[in-house]
């Protein structure tokens, strides 16, 4: 199986990631990744006071990334990608950045509950279904709002943080919300992460149950998704690719035949 992960994070410009991009095609290349997108995260207008990621730059990240490629070896094919962080009121604007810079992948995600990153544990007060989905809403509310990207980051970040380990997200929490979901993810041509980041944290603190939802996958491919890629969001040297052949075999078992990374701006498949 090719290993291509779609998403991850430099100290360049991601203040949260813990590896220059020495390190990351070191430890991209010892994994054996063919394809690495560096996604950096752009979190316009950040309401989190204790959230130091912000925005950064892009012709200084378009400038450092073709250095860093023109370095690379040919056996890591490294792709320029971006992560924006989605709140209502910055649709427009980070709508419009996607399109100022030639990214091969756009990554959009919600990482707030209530105006606080959901890494802060906000939100676990509420209970589980309504939280589940409030957030599920959320990033159909995205997928509506914004067009010029290419795949909905990490729709399990709600549960990342929880501290519950027996907590899952479940296509019965909110199937209304789901269908929604999947149904302007599909109408619009848009791809599905799935980030072994959320499983492994998972794994740290549960031992079952920890990919994603069967029914939630299955859901998916019913309602005619066919894009689907794998993110393993590293923001350190020791985590690229993580669970991608499990995860792999487990999608492969649910009817997923294909995968996708993106270069250019468009979907290229390859086999599990
Ligand atoms: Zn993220
Ligand atoms: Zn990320």
């Amino acid at each position: 199986m090719i290993l291509a992960d779609m998403h991850n994070h430099t100290s360049h410009f991601s203040p949260d990631a813990r590896m220059d991009i020495n390190g990351f095609i070191s430890a991209a290349r010892s994994r054996g990744l063919s394809i690495a997108c560096i996604t950096e995260h752009y979190e316009y207008d950040n309401p989190d006071p204790e959230d130091d990621i912000t925005t950064f730059d892009i012709d200084s990240y378009v400038k450092s990334f073709n250095e860093w490629k023109i370095n690379c070896p040919g056996d890591l094919k490294l792709l320029m990608g971006i992560e924006f962080g989605y709140q209502t009121h910055t649709a427009q604007t980070i709508d419009g950045i996607s399109l100022s810079a030639p990214f091969d992948a756009v990554i959009l995600s919600n990482h707030l509950f209530g105006n606080r990153d959901v890494y802060y544990g906000s939100g676990y007060s509420l209970p589980k279904i309504e939280r589940h989905t409030q957030y599920i809403d959320k990033m159909t509310e995205m997928c509506t709002n914004c067009s010029n990207f290419d795949i909905a980051g990490h729709f399990d970040y709600i549960n990342r943080y929880n501290p519950d380990p027996d907590e899952r997200l479940l296509y019965s929490d909110c199937p209304g919300s789901f269908d929604r979901f999947f149904e302007v993810l599909i109408s619009k041509e848009k791809c599905l992460e799935i980030n072994t980041r959320s499983i492994y944290k998972l794994s740290l603190k549960s031992d079952h149950d920890l990919m994603p939802d069967e029914r939630l996958i299955r859901r998916y491919l019913a309602m005619g998704g066919r894009l689907i890629s794998l993110g393993s969001d590293s923001h350190t040297p020791d985590t690229f690719g993580i669970l991608f052949e499990e995860t792999g075999e487990y999608l492969k078992s649910l009817g997923v035949r294909e995968l996708f990374y993106y270069e250019g701006r468009k979907p290229v498949g390859y086999g599990i």
